[in-house]
Protein backbone atom coordinates (compact mmCIF):
# COMPACT_ATOMS: atom_id res chain seq x y z
CA UNK A 1 0.00 0.00 0.00
CA UNK A 2 1.16 3.18 -0.86
CA UNK A 3 0.49 6.13 1.92
CA UNK A 4 -0.01 9.30 0.44
CA UNK A 5 -0.88 13.00 2.31
CA UNK A 6 -2.87 15.59 -0.03
CA UNK A 7 -2.04 19.08 1.06
CA UNK A 8 -5.04 20.90 -0.08
CA UNK A 9 -7.17 18.18 -0.04
CA UNK A 10 -10.19 20.02 -0.51
CA UNK A 11 -9.45 22.10 -3.49
CA UNK A 12 -10.02 21.19 -7.29
CA UNK A 13 -6.87 19.26 -7.55
CA UNK A 14 -7.32 17.78 -4.02
CA UNK A 15 -10.89 16.58 -4.77
CA UNK A 16 -9.66 14.66 -8.06
CA UNK A 17 -6.68 13.38 -6.44
CA UNK A 18 -8.82 11.89 -3.55
CA UNK A 19 -11.33 10.43 -6.33
CA UNK A 20 -8.19 8.67 -8.66
CA UNK A 21 -7.36 7.16 -5.32
CA UNK A 22 -10.63 5.84 -3.81
CA UNK A 23 -10.71 4.27 -7.40
CA UNK A 24 -7.73 1.70 -6.69
CA UNK A 25 -8.20 1.66 -2.68
CA UNK A 26 -5.60 -1.62 -3.11
CA UNK A 27 -2.90 0.54 -3.82
CA UNK A 28 -3.67 3.92 -2.13
CA UNK A 29 -3.95 4.87 1.44
CA UNK A 30 -4.27 8.35 2.77
CA UNK A 31 -2.04 8.90 5.26
CA UNK A 32 -2.92 12.87 5.67
CA UNK A 33 -5.14 15.47 4.29
CA UNK A 34 -5.05 18.73 5.01
CA UNK A 35 -6.63 22.44 4.48
CA UNK A 36 -6.78 25.57 5.20
CA UNK A 37 -9.97 26.17 6.50
CA UNK A 38 -12.60 24.41 5.16
CA UNK A 39 -14.18 22.89 8.03
CA UNK A 40 -17.65 20.74 5.98
CA UNK A 41 -15.01 19.71 3.00
CA UNK A 42 -11.97 18.70 5.28
CA UNK A 43 -15.11 16.30 7.59
CA UNK A 44 -16.51 14.92 4.37
CA UNK A 45 -13.33 13.54 2.72
CA UNK A 46 -12.22 12.59 6.36
CA UNK A 47 -15.28 10.56 6.46
CA UNK A 48 -14.60 8.71 3.00
CA UNK A 49 -11.06 8.37 2.55
CA UNK A 50 -10.35 7.76 6.84
CA UNK A 51 -6.90 9.07 6.84
CA UNK A 52 -4.36 8.90 9.94
CA UNK A 53 -4.13 12.54 9.78
CA UNK A 54 -6.17 15.28 9.12
CA UNK A 55 -4.74 19.11 9.08
CA UNK A 56 -6.46 22.87 9.21
CA UNK A 57 -4.43 25.59 9.51
CA UNK A 58 -6.92 27.80 11.05
CA UNK A 59 -7.23 27.23 14.93
CA UNK A 60 -11.12 27.18 15.37
CA UNK A 61 -11.60 25.05 12.35
CA UNK A 62 -9.55 22.69 13.67
CA UNK A 63 -11.39 22.23 16.83
CA UNK A 64 -14.66 21.86 15.00
CA UNK A 65 -13.09 19.06 13.00
CA UNK A 66 -12.21 17.35 16.08
CA UNK A 67 -15.24 17.42 17.91
CA UNK A 68 -17.49 16.10 14.67
CA UNK A 69 -14.90 13.05 13.54
CA UNK A 70 -15.32 12.12 17.74
CA UNK A 71 -18.79 12.41 17.22
CA UNK A 72 -18.73 10.43 14.06
CA UNK A 73 -16.08 7.58 15.82
CA UNK A 74 -13.27 8.19 13.60
CA UNK A 75 -9.68 7.79 15.21
CA UNK A 76 -8.44 10.48 12.84
CA UNK A 77 -6.07 12.96 14.59
CA UNK A 78 -6.61 16.16 13.84
CA UNK A 79 -3.76 18.80 14.24
CA UNK A 80 -3.97 22.52 13.79
CA UNK A 81 -1.21 25.27 12.21
CA UNK A 82 0.98 25.98 8.95
CA UNK A 83 3.67 23.94 10.55
CA UNK A 84 1.74 20.34 10.72
CA UNK A 85 1.15 21.10 6.79
CA UNK A 86 5.12 19.82 7.07
CA UNK A 87 4.62 17.62 9.62
CA UNK A 88 2.84 15.66 7.64
CA UNK A 89 4.42 15.79 4.26
CA UNK A 90 7.33 14.30 6.16
CA UNK A 91 6.13 11.18 8.17
CA UNK A 92 7.99 8.04 7.90
CA UNK A 93 5.08 6.16 6.79
CA UNK A 94 4.07 8.76 3.19
CA UNK A 95 5.65 7.59 0.14
CA UNK A 96 4.14 10.44 -1.82
CA UNK A 97 2.75 13.99 -1.16
CA UNK A 98 0.03 15.80 -3.38
CA UNK A 99 1.16 19.48 -3.28
CA UNK A 100 -1.85 21.05 -3.69
CA UNK A 101 -1.64 24.20 -1.50
CA UNK A 102 -2.85 27.36 -4.12
CA UNK A 103 0.31 30.06 -3.72
CA UNK A 104 3.09 30.82 -1.67
CA UNK A 105 1.23 28.95 0.89
CA UNK A 106 2.58 25.76 -0.26
CA UNK A 107 6.43 26.32 -0.79
CA UNK A 108 7.22 25.32 3.16
CA UNK A 109 5.17 22.13 3.13
CA UNK A 110 6.02 21.32 -0.06
CA UNK A 111 10.01 21.57 0.37
CA UNK A 112 9.35 19.89 3.63
CA UNK A 113 8.36 16.86 1.39
CA UNK A 114 11.01 17.19 -0.60
CA UNK A 115 13.56 17.19 2.16
CA UNK A 116 12.25 13.99 3.47
CA UNK A 117 12.96 12.46 -0.30
CA UNK A 118 9.33 11.73 -0.93
CA UNK A 119 7.66 11.52 -4.51
CA UNK A 120 6.29 14.83 -5.11
CA UNK A 121 3.55 15.24 -7.27
CA UNK A 122 3.66 18.96 -7.92
CA UNK A 123 0.32 21.31 -8.63
CA UNK A 124 1.34 24.12 -6.42
CA UNK A 125 3.95 25.55 -9.42
CA UNK A 126 3.91 28.88 -7.42
CA UNK A 127 6.53 26.88 -5.08
CA UNK A 128 8.81 26.00 -8.12
CA UNK A 129 8.48 29.64 -9.45
CA UNK A 130 9.40 31.34 -6.52
CA UNK A 131 12.29 28.77 -5.47
CA UNK A 132 13.66 27.42 -8.99
CA UNK A 133 16.87 26.49 -8.52
CA UNK A 134 16.93 25.82 -4.63
CA UNK A 135 13.67 23.46 -4.83
CA UNK A 136 15.48 21.90 -7.79
CA UNK A 137 18.79 21.21 -5.78
CA UNK A 138 17.03 20.05 -3.26
CA UNK A 139 14.99 17.55 -4.62
CA UNK A 140 18.51 16.05 -6.10
CA UNK A 141 20.39 16.45 -2.65
CA UNK A 142 17.31 14.30 -0.97
CA UNK A 143 16.64 11.97 -3.64
CA UNK A 144 13.14 12.96 -4.09
CA UNK A 145 11.02 12.20 -7.36
CA UNK A 146 9.53 15.36 -8.76
CA UNK A 147 6.37 14.32 -11.04
CA UNK A 148 4.64 17.13 -12.28
CA UNK A 149 0.59 17.93 -12.18
CA UNK A 150 0.56 20.55 -14.56
CA UNK A 151 -1.73 19.31 -17.40
CA UNK A 152 1.29 20.95 -20.26
CA UNK A 153 4.13 19.91 -17.88
CA UNK A 154 3.26 16.49 -17.15
CA UNK A 155 2.09 16.11 -21.07
CA UNK A 156 6.42 17.24 -21.82
CA UNK A 157 7.25 14.81 -19.41
CA UNK A 158 5.48 11.95 -20.75
CA UNK A 159 6.75 12.97 -23.97
CA UNK A 160 10.17 13.32 -23.38
CA UNK A 161 12.77 9.99 -23.20
CA UNK A 162 12.91 8.20 -20.15
CA UNK A 163 16.12 9.06 -18.31
CA UNK A 164 15.71 12.92 -19.37
CA UNK A 165 19.18 14.95 -18.27
CA UNK A 166 19.29 17.87 -20.68
CA UNK A 167 17.55 18.89 -24.04
CA UNK A 168 20.70 18.54 -25.79
CA UNK A 169 21.11 15.40 -24.64
CA UNK A 170 17.57 14.48 -25.74
CA UNK A 171 17.85 15.93 -28.71
CA UNK A 172 14.89 18.42 -27.98
CA UNK A 173 14.57 21.14 -29.78
CA UNK A 174 11.90 23.64 -28.07
CA UNK A 175 9.01 23.20 -26.20
CA UNK A 176 5.28 23.70 -27.05
CA UNK A 177 3.40 24.72 -24.43
CA UNK A 178 -0.61 24.86 -25.49
CA UNK A 179 -2.59 27.60 -23.69
CA UNK A 180 -6.40 27.63 -23.97
CA UNK A 181 -5.81 31.63 -23.85
CA UNK A 182 -8.94 31.84 -21.42
CA UNK A 183 -12.57 33.26 -21.26
CA UNK A 184 -10.98 36.60 -22.50
CA UNK A 185 -8.86 35.37 -25.93
CA UNK A 186 -11.65 36.82 -28.21
CA UNK A 187 -13.49 39.76 -25.81
CA UNK A 188 -12.82 43.41 -27.17
CA UNK A 189 -9.80 44.73 -25.59
CA UNK A 190 -11.70 47.86 -24.44
CA UNK A 191 -14.74 45.31 -22.80
CA UNK A 192 -11.64 43.91 -20.58
CA UNK A 193 -12.01 47.12 -18.05
CA UNK A 194 -15.77 45.97 -16.92
CA UNK A 195 -15.12 42.17 -17.00
CA UNK A 196 -16.17 40.86 -13.31
CA UNK A 197 -14.37 38.27 -11.00
CA UNK A 198 -16.89 35.49 -11.93
CA UNK A 199 -16.53 36.01 -15.43
CA UNK A 200 -12.74 35.71 -15.42
CA UNK A 201 -13.48 32.39 -13.69
CA UNK A 202 -15.54 31.05 -16.16
CA UNK A 203 -13.03 28.92 -17.94
CA UNK A 204 -14.31 27.79 -21.10
CA UNK A 205 -12.52 24.14 -20.93
CA UNK A 206 -11.53 23.59 -17.29
CA UNK A 207 -12.88 23.86 -13.58
CA UNK A 208 -10.34 24.93 -11.33
CA UNK A 209 -9.88 26.96 -8.22
CA UNK A 210 -10.19 30.66 -8.55
CA UNK A 211 -6.75 32.19 -8.32
CA UNK A 212 -5.70 29.52 -11.14
CA UNK A 213 -8.74 30.53 -12.86
CA UNK A 214 -8.03 34.14 -12.79
CA UNK A 215 -4.01 33.70 -13.68
CA UNK A 216 -5.53 31.89 -16.93
CA UNK A 217 -7.77 34.83 -17.80
CA UNK A 218 -4.51 37.17 -17.54
CA UNK A 219 -2.56 34.09 -18.85
CA UNK A 220 0.00 34.34 -15.92
CA UNK A 221 -0.80 30.87 -15.51
CA UNK A 222 0.56 30.39 -18.84
CA UNK A 223 3.45 32.60 -17.59
CA UNK A 224 4.26 30.83 -14.61
CA UNK A 225 4.18 27.80 -16.33
CA UNK A 226 6.61 28.63 -18.26
CA UNK A 227 9.11 29.30 -15.54
CA UNK A 228 7.78 26.14 -14.32
CA UNK A 229 8.57 24.28 -17.88
CA UNK A 230 12.26 25.94 -17.63
CA UNK A 231 13.22 24.04 -13.84
CA UNK A 232 11.15 21.08 -14.58
CA UNK A 233 13.04 20.99 -18.01
CA UNK A 234 16.38 22.57 -17.19
CA UNK A 235 16.23 25.01 -20.05
CA UNK A 236 15.57 28.62 -20.85
CA UNK A 237 12.42 30.43 -21.70
CA UNK A 238 13.57 31.14 -25.55
CA UNK A 239 13.15 27.05 -25.84
CA UNK A 240 9.51 27.27 -24.71
CA UNK A 241 7.05 28.49 -27.55
CA UNK A 242 3.36 29.32 -25.90
CA UNK A 243 0.94 27.95 -28.27
CA UNK A 244 -2.63 28.85 -28.04
CA UNK A 245 -4.98 26.28 -28.68
CA UNK A 246 -8.42 26.83 -27.63
CA UNK A 247 -9.47 23.23 -27.46
CA UNK A 248 -7.31 21.89 -24.85
CA UNK A 249 -7.00 18.66 -26.40
CA UNK A 250 -3.06 18.88 -26.52
CA UNK A 251 -2.01 19.56 -23.65
CA UNK A 252 1.97 20.08 -24.70
CA UNK A 253 4.48 19.22 -26.95
CA UNK A 254 8.17 18.26 -27.34
CA UNK A 255 9.79 19.32 -31.06
CA UNK A 256 13.03 17.00 -31.42
CA UNK A 257 16.38 17.92 -33.75
CA UNK A 258 15.01 15.55 -36.36
CA UNK A 259 11.99 17.59 -37.01
CA UNK A 260 9.79 14.65 -34.86
CA UNK A 261 7.04 16.62 -32.61
CA UNK A 262 5.48 14.54 -29.78
CA UNK A 263 2.15 15.73 -28.07
CA UNK A 264 0.60 14.46 -25.58
CA UNK A 265 -3.82 14.48 -25.95
CA UNK A 266 -6.61 13.79 -23.90
CA UNK A 267 -10.07 15.31 -22.44
CA UNK A 268 -9.64 18.64 -20.74
CA UNK A 269 -9.83 16.59 -16.73
CA UNK A 270 -7.24 16.78 -14.37
CA UNK A 271 -7.93 13.45 -13.48
CA UNK A 272 -5.69 12.04 -16.13
CA UNK A 273 -2.32 14.11 -14.89
CA UNK A 274 -2.98 13.24 -11.49
CA UNK A 275 -2.91 9.54 -12.13
CA UNK A 276 -0.28 9.30 -14.23
CA UNK A 277 1.71 10.67 -11.89
CA UNK A 278 0.30 8.68 -8.83
CA UNK A 279 1.18 5.47 -10.95
CA UNK A 280 4.15 6.18 -12.99
CA UNK A 281 5.52 4.66 -14.36
CA UNK A 282 2.51 1.77 -14.91
CA UNK A 283 -0.62 3.18 -16.27
CA UNK A 284 -4.23 2.97 -13.80
CA UNK A 285 -7.43 4.02 -14.86
CA UNK A 286 -8.40 8.00 -14.30
CA UNK A 287 -12.53 8.24 -14.20
CA UNK A 288 -11.32 10.83 -17.41
CA UNK A 289 -13.51 10.51 -20.14
CA UNK A 290 -11.83 8.89 -23.69
CA UNK A 291 -10.84 11.44 -26.31
CA UNK A 292 -13.37 11.33 -28.92
CA UNK A 293 -11.43 12.67 -32.15
CA UNK A 294 -14.38 12.45 -34.31
CA UNK A 295 -16.77 14.59 -31.54
CA UNK A 296 -13.25 16.95 -31.41
CA UNK A 297 -13.05 17.30 -35.69
CA UNK A 298 -10.50 19.72 -35.31
CA UNK A 299 -7.91 21.32 -33.83
CA UNK A 300 -6.38 24.63 -33.98
CA UNK A 301 -3.26 26.62 -32.84
CA UNK A 302 -2.39 30.75 -32.91
CA UNK A 303 0.72 32.60 -31.69
CA UNK A 304 -0.69 34.91 -28.36
CA UNK A 305 -0.34 38.25 -28.47
CA UNK A 306 1.80 39.77 -25.69
CA UNK A 307 -0.10 43.22 -26.17
CA UNK A 308 -3.57 41.67 -24.85
CA UNK A 309 -1.67 39.00 -22.30
CA UNK A 310 1.24 41.60 -20.96
CA UNK A 311 1.17 39.21 -17.91
CA UNK A 312 3.00 36.92 -20.03
CA UNK A 313 5.76 39.09 -21.26
CA UNK A 314 5.78 39.74 -17.42
CA UNK A 315 6.57 36.10 -16.66
CA UNK A 316 9.03 35.83 -19.37
CA UNK A 317 11.15 39.06 -18.14
CA UNK A 318 11.01 37.65 -14.58
CA UNK A 319 12.87 34.81 -15.64
CA UNK A 320 15.61 36.12 -18.15
CA UNK A 321 16.19 38.37 -14.59
CA UNK A 322 16.46 35.49 -12.44
CA UNK A 323 17.44 35.68 -8.60
CA UNK A 324 14.57 36.81 -6.85
CA UNK A 325 12.62 38.20 -9.75
CA UNK A 326 10.06 35.20 -10.28
CA UNK A 327 9.68 35.73 -6.62
CA UNK A 328 8.42 38.95 -6.46
CA UNK A 329 6.63 38.22 -10.01
CA UNK A 330 4.49 35.31 -8.15
CA UNK A 331 3.84 37.80 -5.01
CA UNK A 332 3.08 40.71 -7.10
CA UNK A 333 0.01 38.08 -8.87
CA UNK A 334 -0.99 36.59 -5.45
CA UNK A 335 -2.02 40.45 -4.26
CA UNK A 336 -3.44 41.36 -7.42
CA UNK A 337 -5.36 38.59 -8.33
CA UNK A 338 -6.93 38.37 -4.55
CA UNK A 339 -7.03 42.45 -4.72
CA UNK A 340 -9.47 41.79 -8.33
CA UNK A 341 -11.77 39.02 -6.52
CA UNK A 342 -12.15 41.11 -3.85
CA UNK A 343 -13.24 44.47 -6.04
CA UNK A 344 -10.55 46.63 -4.93
CA UNK A 345 -9.01 46.95 -8.57
CA UNK A 346 -10.11 45.79 -12.03
CA UNK A 347 -9.09 43.29 -14.62
CA UNK A 348 -6.40 45.32 -16.70
CA UNK A 349 -5.06 46.77 -12.94
CA UNK A 350 -3.88 43.26 -12.01
CA UNK A 351 -0.76 43.60 -14.94
CA UNK A 352 -0.01 47.39 -14.22
CA UNK A 353 -0.13 46.61 -10.43
CA UNK A 354 2.43 43.36 -11.40
CA UNK A 355 4.72 45.70 -13.56
CA UNK A 356 5.08 48.33 -11.11
CA UNK A 357 5.97 45.94 -8.32
CA UNK A 358 8.62 44.24 -11.01
CA UNK A 359 10.06 48.07 -11.08
CA UNK A 360 10.20 48.78 -7.89
CA UNK A 361 11.46 45.86 -5.79
CA UNK A 362 14.95 45.15 -5.72
CA UNK A 363 15.80 42.30 -7.15
CA UNK A 364 18.47 39.77 -5.15
CA UNK A 365 20.50 36.77 -5.71
CA UNK A 366 18.17 33.98 -4.95
CA UNK A 367 20.94 31.93 -3.33
CA UNK A 368 18.64 30.61 -0.06
CA UNK A 369 15.36 30.10 1.15
CA UNK A 370 14.96 33.19 3.63
CA UNK A 371 16.33 35.41 0.78
CA UNK A 372 13.00 34.02 -1.44
CA UNK A 373 10.77 34.50 1.56
CA UNK A 374 12.50 37.99 2.49
CA UNK A 375 11.49 38.52 -1.09
CA UNK A 376 8.29 37.32 -1.33
CA UNK A 377 7.00 39.46 2.06
CA UNK A 378 8.55 42.40 0.44
CA UNK A 379 6.98 42.30 -3.28
CA UNK A 380 3.50 41.53 -0.61
CA UNK A 381 3.74 44.52 1.28
CA UNK A 382 4.55 46.91 -1.31
CA UNK A 383 1.65 45.60 -3.32
CA UNK A 384 -0.98 45.67 -0.55
CA UNK A 385 0.18 49.20 0.13
CA UNK A 386 -0.22 49.85 -3.70
CA UNK A 387 -3.74 48.85 -3.88
CA UNK A 388 -4.79 50.03 -0.80
CA UNK A 389 -3.50 53.66 -2.50
CA UNK A 390 -4.56 53.48 -5.34
CA UNK A 391 -7.57 51.02 -5.46
CA UNK A 392 -9.34 51.36 -8.53
CA UNK A 393 -7.38 53.48 -10.43
CA UNK A 394 -4.83 51.26 -11.45
CA UNK A 395 -7.22 49.90 -13.98
CA UNK A 396 -6.95 53.40 -15.72
P1 LIG B 1 -8.12 25.54 -4.86
O1 LIG B 1 -8.28 26.96 -4.46
O2 LIG B 1 -9.29 24.83 -5.43
O3 LIG B 1 -7.62 24.70 -3.57
C1 LIG B 1 -6.57 25.14 -2.78
C2 LIG B 1 -6.34 24.21 -1.61
O4 LIG B 1 -5.28 24.76 -0.80
C3 LIG B 1 -7.53 24.06 -0.66
O5 LIG B 1 -7.55 22.77 -0.09
C4 LIG B 1 -7.25 25.09 0.44
O6 LIG B 1 -7.85 24.77 1.68
C5 LIG B 1 -5.74 25.01 0.52
N1 LIG B 1 -5.15 26.29 0.96
C6 LIG B 1 -5.44 27.53 0.48
N2 LIG B 1 -4.71 28.47 1.15
C7 LIG B 1 -3.97 27.79 2.06
C8 LIG B 1 -3.05 28.21 3.06
N3 LIG B 1 -2.75 29.51 3.26
N4 LIG B 1 -2.47 27.26 3.82
C9 LIG B 1 -2.77 25.96 3.65
N5 LIG B 1 -3.64 25.51 2.73
C10 LIG B 1 -4.25 26.42 1.94
O7 LIG B 1 -6.88 25.47 -5.85
P2 LIG B 1 -6.63 24.45 -7.07
O8 LIG B 1 -7.30 24.95 -8.28
O9 LIG B 1 -6.86 23.05 -6.61
O10 LIG B 1 -5.07 24.67 -7.31
C11 LIG B 1 -4.09 24.16 -6.43
C12 LIG B 1 -2.72 24.30 -7.06
O11 LIG B 1 -2.68 23.47 -8.22
C13 LIG B 1 -2.40 25.71 -7.54
O12 LIG B 1 -1.04 25.95 -7.34
C14 LIG B 1 -2.70 25.67 -9.03
O13 LIG B 1 -1.92 26.59 -9.76
C15 LIG B 1 -2.33 24.24 -9.35
N6 LIG B 1 -3.02 23.70 -10.53
C16 LIG B 1 -4.37 23.59 -10.51
C17 LIG B 1 -5.06 23.08 -11.63
C18 LIG B 1 -6.56 22.91 -11.62
O14 LIG B 1 -7.10 22.37 -12.58
N7 LIG B 1 -7.27 23.33 -10.60
C19 LIG B 1 -4.32 22.68 -12.75
C20 LIG B 1 -2.93 22.81 -12.73
C21 LIG B 1 -2.29 23.31 -11.61
MG1 LIG C 1 -1.54 24.04 -16.54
Amino acid sequence: MIGITVLGATGSIGRSTLDVMLRHPERFRAVALTANADLDGLYEQCLTARPDYAVLVDDEAADGLKQRLQRAGLATKVLSGAQNLSYVAGLPEVDYVMAAIVGAAGLLPTLAAVSAGKRILLANKEALVMSGKIFMDAVKSHRATLLPVDSEHNAIFQCMPAHFVTMQQAGVRRLLLTASGGPFRTTPLAELHDVTPDQACAHPNWVMGRKISVDSATMMNKGLEVIEACWLFNTTPDQVQVVLHPQSIIHSMVEYLDGSVVAQMGSPDMRIPIAHALAWPERIESGAARLDLFDIARLEFEPPDLARFPCLRLAQQAMAAGGTATAILNAANEVAVSAFLTGKIRFPGIAKLIENIMENVTINPADSLDAILQADATARETAIAQVNSMGRRLAL
